[in-house]
C-alpha cells in the first residue's frame, strides 16, 4: 500500500493501472475509519484491480465550524486499518492541495440536494459535489463506493454523475451497524457509552415502524417514529421524512412510489451529536 499526499503522486501511483486499462475502485472517506468504511473497502478490493481510498476531512462540506473542528482525526490508525483491508493507495491530501484556490463552483440538483440535509445544512451538498468531482477527475475510477447511511448523498452524487456524464459506476453499500443497531459513524466516537445505548433506539424505533406502517398511513407512521424517539430523554428528532427513494421527494401515500425510504436525523446527548439513519419501507 502506498500513501500519497499530492495529486501528482496520486497520478504516478495510478499510471500503470490507467495505462493497462485496469479497473480502479475509489472509496471516498473523511477518515476516523470503522467497520462501515471497511465494508466499502473490502467490496472495492474484491471488485477492482486497484483500490484507492481517499482520507480527507473536506472543509467545504461543513456548514458548522465547530463540527469541522471537532471532527475526529486518526490518520495513523486509518492507514494501518487500510493496509490490513488490502487497499492499494491511500490519498491523504492537505486542504491546500485540494483547494489551492477557493472552489467557486456551484452544483445544484434539486430536489435531491434541496430537501432534508440540503435544507438544514446549507452548502453541504455543494461541498460534497466539489470534493467528489475533483476525486473523480483525479482518480478516474471505474467504480466508486458510497454507504447507504448517507442515503441522500448517493442520490446527489448520482445526479452529478448523470449531469457531468462522468464514466463511473456508483456502488451503494448497505449500512453497517453495531450489535445494538446503532449505525456506525465516525461521530459515534463523540458519544458517551450511555449515549451510544440511547442512540440505538433510533434503529429500534425505525425497525418497529416497518410493521406499524403496514396498517397505517405515512403521516401516522411519521408521527409514531417522531413521538417515540422524542419521548426518550437525550434524543431529539430534527426531521423524519418518508420519501421516494429515487427522487427524494416527500410522498403522501405508500402507493406514490415503488421505492420508499424513511430518512431521519436525531440529536443525541449533551454535546449534542447529530446522527443520521434511514430505513427502507418498500424496495
Ligand atoms: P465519511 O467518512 O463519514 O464521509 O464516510 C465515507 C463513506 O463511508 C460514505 O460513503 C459513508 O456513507 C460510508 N459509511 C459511513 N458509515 C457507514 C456505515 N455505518 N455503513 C456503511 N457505510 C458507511
Amino acid at each position: 500500500m502506498v500513501i500519497v499526499k499530492t495529486v501528482k503522486e496520486l497520478e504516478s501511483a495510478l499510471a500503470a493501472a490507467h495505462n493497462g486499462h485496469e479497473s480502479i475502485g475509489l472509496v471516498p472517506t473523511m477518515g476516523a475509519l470503522h467497520e462501515g468504511h471497511a465494508s466499502l473497502v473490502r467490496r472495492s478490493v474484491s471488485e477492482n484491480a486497484v483500490t484507492v481510498v481517499s482520507v480527507f476531512v473536506n472543509p467545504t462540506q461543513f456548514n458548522d465550524k465547530n463540527d469541522l473542528t471537532n471532527y475526529p482525526r486518526t490518520p495513523e490508525a486509518d492507514c494501518a486499518f487500510l493496509e490490513s483491508l488490502g487497499a492499494d493507495i491511500v490519498f491523504a491530501p492537505t486542504v491546500e492541495e485540494v483547494y489551492p484556490e477557493p472552489d467557486t463552483r456551484t452544483f445544484s440538483y434539486p430536489p435531491t440536494d434541496a430537501v432534508m440535509e440540503g435544507a438544514r445544512r446549507p452548502g453541504h451538498f455543494n461541498g460534497v459535489c466539489q470534493i467528489v468531482s475533483k476525486l473523480f477527475y483525479w482518480v478516474a475510477p471505474t467504480r466508486a463506493y458510497f454507504g447507504e447511511k448517507d442515503f441522500q448523498q448517493i442520490a446527489v452524487v448520482r445526479a452529478m454523475v448523470d449531469d457531468l456524464k462522468i464514466p463511473v459506476e456508483i456502488c451503494p453499500c448497505p449500512i453497517v451497524r453495531e450489535a445494538n443497531g446503532l449505525a456506525l459513524s465516525s461521530r459515534n466516537a463523540l458519544l458517551t457509552p450511555t449515549e451510544r445505548e440511547t442512540a440505538a433506539s433510533i434503529h429500534k424505533v425505525l425497525s418497529e415502524s416497518l410493521t406499524f406502517a403496514k396498517e397505517h398511513t405515512i403521516q401516522e407512521t411519521h408521527d409514531r417514529v417522531v413521538n417515540a424517539l422524542n419521548a426518550i430523554p437525550e434524543l431529539e428528532v430534527e426531521y423524519y421524512e418518508i420519501v421516494d427513494g429515487h427522487s427524494l421527494r416527500a410522498i403522501a401515500d405508500w402507493s406514490d412510489a415503488p421505492y420508499v425510504v424513511g430518512c431521519i436525523t436525531v440529536y443525541c446527548g449533551a454535546r449534542p451529536v447529530r446522527l443520521i439513519d434511514n430505513i427502507t419501507y418498500k424496495a
